[in-house]
């Protein structure tokens, strides 16, 4: 069967179609640019790359130029074939805990928590209504950031502020990242054998978060309402003091937009560092002796190595640590940095082992009390494979 996985941004699209239940890539690619000027598309395929620049002015153009490469690739010969579609779509909020078959009420849902994700769910039903259009038989399928963590107890999810802002703002904590949480975790209890596991999934991207997850169900995770919270993250603060808010735009004049988009793009690695946001320059600079890039890397893998302890004593213990995304995939001297922070735990790192990027390893050594190890991520996988199951179901 073949099956879509698709990531709407507000000016992009990525995609990549699976042969499933095989789950094997056929074709991938992405759009980018979509609506403004020098748009482009790269499409992967049989491990070669090509770049087509051509004028994408909405979504729908974009899905018109993917159907199109699809036919002349021969990946499809009708396309009827492809049964279906899945969306990653960001906040559910409290209303959708799984992959669910997109309906009205699906629809409804993403439309009325654009509060929550003002650039991500409006980018989700363009992208959705565009797939739809040329692929009306298919089964779409949405696949929630926020759903696996929705069985967070209540007590990680409210925020200890006035009662009447969770009900009648519906504001709590939702989580994000949740497809890599659920993928890493899963498959780490593949690697260990076991569902009646303990697993801390550490998900370090340029946006970044932690899950605690009790036999295959989160049970806390640091983002929060919104992606910015918890660990210090490429340009975004992550947890701070709420009182700076107030504080800084008396002190400053600015105006709330301004503060948040301080929080949001300034923050982080960049504000710190005033070097970059992007953990390699970070990295480099600290290497070369800056100070700020220094103390940058230094606040970024407390905070990490904070929610790491929480999460154990949380959970009274842990079978496992997993490392995922663009930093916890490929930067050796981060992870190494966390976990010599963890020896007190009894974790005990096996340089060698963590000497590599992007491959899934153990990388603690056999007498570590904790295995730590680095899973690379696969939203898109996760998305086919949920996407297939309600094809199936239906
Ligand atoms: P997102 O999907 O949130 O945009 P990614 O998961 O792609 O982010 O992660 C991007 C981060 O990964 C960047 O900070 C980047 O510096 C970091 N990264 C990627 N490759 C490496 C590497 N080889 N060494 C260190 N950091 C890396």
């Amino acid at each position: 069967m073949k099956v879509l996985a698709v990531n709407a941004g507000s000016s992009s699209l990525k995609f990549q179609m699976y042969e499933m239940p095989e789950e094997k890539v056929l074709i991938s690619g992405v759009f980018e640019r979509i609506g403004i000027e020098n748009s482009f598309y790269t499409i992967k395929l049989n491990g070669e790359k090509i770049r087509h620049e051509v004028e994408l002015s909405n979504h729908s153009v974009a899905v018109g130029f993917l159907t199109k490469e699809l036919l002349e690739n021969n990946i499809v010969e009708s396309l009827e074939e492809i049964k279906g579609v899945g969306h990653r779509t960001v906040q559910g909020a409290d209303k959708i805990s799984d992959s669910v078959i997109v309906n009205d009420y699906v629809e409804d849902v993403i439309k009325k928590y654009t509060t929550l994700a003002p650039l991500h769910n409006p980018a989700s039903l363009v992208g959705i209504k565009a797939f739809k259009e040329y692929m009306p038989n298919a089964i779409h399928v949405a696949v929630f950031d926020t759903a696996f963590h929705q069985t967070m107890p209540e007590e990680a999810f409210m925020y200890a502020v006035p009662y009447d802002w969770y009900t009648n703002y519906a504001v709590r904590k939702y989580g994000m990242h949740g497809t890599s949480h659920k993928y890493v975790s899963r498959r780490i209890n593949e690697i260990l054998g076991r569902d009646d596991t303990k697993v801390i999934v550490c998900h370090l991207g340029n946006g970044g978060s932690l899950s605690a997850v009790v036999n295959g169900k989160c049970i806390d995770t640091s983002m929060g309402l919104t992606p910015n919270a918890g660990i210090v993250m490429g340009s975004r603060c992550g947890d701070i003091d709420a009182s700076i808010i107030p504080y800084i735009m008396e002190v400053t004049g600015m105006n709330i937009s301004e503060v948040d988009k301080a929080l949001n793009k300034e923050s982080g690695l960049l504000g710190i560092s005033g070097v970059s946001s992007d953990s390699r320059d970070v990295e480099n600079g600290a290497n070369e002796g800056n100070k700020r890039c220094i103390l940058a890397q230094g606040m970024y893998v407390r905070r990490v190595v904070e929610y790491i302890a929480k999460y154990y004593v949380l959970m009274g213990g842990a079978d496992a640590i997993c490392f995922t995304a663009g930093i916890g995939e490929n930067s050796i001297s981060t992870r190494e940095k966390i976990i010599e922070r963890l020896a007190v735990l009894g974790i005990k790192l096996d340089k060698e082992a963590n000497n590599i990027r992007g491959e899934e390893r153990l990388i603690t050594t056999k007498d570590s009390s904790i295995p730590c190890y680095v899973i690379p991520t696969n939203e898109e996988l996760m998305i086919a494979r949920d996407t297939y199951n309600l094809v199936n179901e239906k």
